[in-house]
């Protein structure tokens, strides 16, 4: 066996959720990492601490809940794929409910204590400015929403103008099965099929014009949340405006914008309806779909009152709320294999936000897989993804090949990801436990994949 010392490193740049936790993968795999990270020779406009892993806002991890809430289970396959950053997070909880809330200062040393006591792991505090160095063949870019520039426009020039954004404008997403199909009806404009569907690709909401007009009354009246200095300057904003502020120019701007009826016909009325929303189809499964132009700056409670004011949507259950930040991510699906290489140059492998994914659990998860498939890889192992039934698999598996590349914006895990149950298991008497069935099924597959895992590294 090759011993250590024999192996060249992997080069882990950036020291946040997703590169730590990577660093952590790829040194226990017994393969030797450096990770670089240029805080405090150069700070973001979110970080305050010099702090690998430091948790720029929230304390919170989200829900714990394994079994009935898909952030809770991608929680408990991390600890079981031995992950730093929920090591760390669980000895440093404090008492938030069924949330999983930490320490912030505790947890940030806890990660960093950890990764400068493992001998495998060489710490530089500096900048990678532009693409690494040739000689460097396998590599993680780890550098998260607020990536330095000159890397950041490096890696644009590699892969092209619009596969890099730099801010996301997240619209409402719902699950399918929870839109009211007798009120809502599929219908693409003028029955026009597009490049990759049928003639009948959206869901359509019809409003009449009192629903429109007190609809824009509770988009004038929601309560918002503020923008950054840092993300008004950033000059995409004015392309991806949020629906409250296009509402603000004028009673009928979003009637002739992304609420526009031409081309659509109310199945019931055989009319042209007063105004619509339209939904349109975000992962392969089929099971998500996301409100067309309503990217939004709403606080999300606002978001879900207001939302099911629209006709169709009154039961609706949201993947996700709509949000507008500054970003920095990938088109994943279009770009990275399904070991998160760069196709167009795959000594590069992308992890955390920058891959699309949103949030602390979902950025340290990817670098939790991006560490294991760079150690595998330097081992001269064949590594396997892990199956799309288990959180970590659906999220790799949206990111990589299940999302739309025409429409692609950043996700969290949820149980929309999963492929359904195998016919048969849910039946009448079990029907409210899809969740924990699911979270099952995704345990036994995870233990299944990690022991092969554990046989290939033999
Ligand atoms: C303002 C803001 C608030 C957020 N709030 C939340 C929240 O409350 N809850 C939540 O779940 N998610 C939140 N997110 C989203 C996201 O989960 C976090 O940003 C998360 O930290 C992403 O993890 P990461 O490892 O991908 O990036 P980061 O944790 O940001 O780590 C990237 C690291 O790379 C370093 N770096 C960047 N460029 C270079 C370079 N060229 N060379 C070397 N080092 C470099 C940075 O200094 C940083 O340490 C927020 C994001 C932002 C921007």
């Amino acid at each position: 066996m090759t011993a250590p010392g024999d192996i060249p490193p992997v080069h882990v740049i950036g020291g946040g959720l997703a590169g730590s936790e990577a660093a952590w993968q790829v040194a226990h795999a017994g393969v030797p990492v450096v990770l670089h990270e240029m805080r405090p020779v150069r700070g973001t406009e979110a970080h305050l601490t010099d702090r690998l892993a430091e948790l720029v806002c929230s304390n919170s991890f989200r829900s714990d809940d394994a079994e009935n809430n898909a952030v809770g289970l991608l929680h408990e396959e991390m600890r079981r794929c031995g992950s730093l950053i929920m090591q760390a997070a669980d000895r440093h909880k404090l008492p938030a409910g069924g949330a999983l809330a930490v320490d912030r200062n505790g947890f940030a040393e806890a990660v960093e204590a950890a990764l400068v006591a493992e001998p495998l792991v060489e710490i530089r505090r500096e900048e990678i400015a532009g693409l690494p160095p040739d000689e460097w063949d396998s590599v993680v870019v780890a550098t998260g929403p607020l990536t330095a520039p000159s890397l950041a426009k490096a890696v644009q020039n590699l892969t092209g103008e619009d596969s890099l954004a730099f801010f996301d404008a997240i619209a409402p997403i719902v699950h399918r099965e929870t839109i009211d199909m007798d009120k809502a009806w599929f219908q693409s404009r003028y029955d026009k099929k597009g490049p990759g569907g049928g003639d009948a690709d959206y869901i359509n909401c019809p409003l009449g014009k009192e629903q429109y007009i007190a609809f824009i009354k509770a988009l004038l009246e929601g309560e918002k949340g503020e923008f950054k200095e840092w993300e008004t300057s950033t000059p995409y904003f004015e392309g991806c405006l949020p629906i409250e502020v296009m509402a603000s120019r004028g009673i009928d701007t979003l009637r002739y914008g992304p609420m526009k009826p031409v081309g659509l016909t109310d199945k019931r009325t055989g009319n042209r309806p007063y105004a619509v929303v339209q939904l349109r189809q975000d992962n392969a499964l089929g099971t998500l779909y996301n409100i067309v132009g309503f990217q939004t700056k709403l606080k999300h409670g606002e978001q879900v009152r207001i939302f099911r004011m629209i006709p169709g949507l009154e039961g609706a259950e949201f993947a996700r709320l709509g949000g507008l930040h500054r970003n920095t991510f990938l088109n994943s699906p279009q770009l990275l294999d399904e070991r998160l290489r760069l196709k167009a140059m795959p000594r590069l492998r992308f992890a955390g936000q920058i891959t699309g994914v949103e949030g602390y659990v979902e950025s340290a998860a990817i670098g939790l897989l991006a560490g294991r498939f760079a150690a595998a890889e330097r081992r001269g192992e064949t590594s396997s993804a892990p199956p799309p039934t288990t959180a970590l698999g659906a999220l790799l598996a949206h990111i990589t090949s299940g999302a739309d590349a025409r429409s692609f914006q950043p996700m969290n895990i949820n149980f929309g990801l999963f492929p359904p149950l195998a016919d048969g298991i849910v039946t009448r008497a079990n029907r409210g436990e899809r969740k924990p069935l699911t979270s099952r099924r995704a345990l036994a597959d995870l233990a299944e994949w990690l022991g092969a895992a554990r046989a290939a590294a033999e």
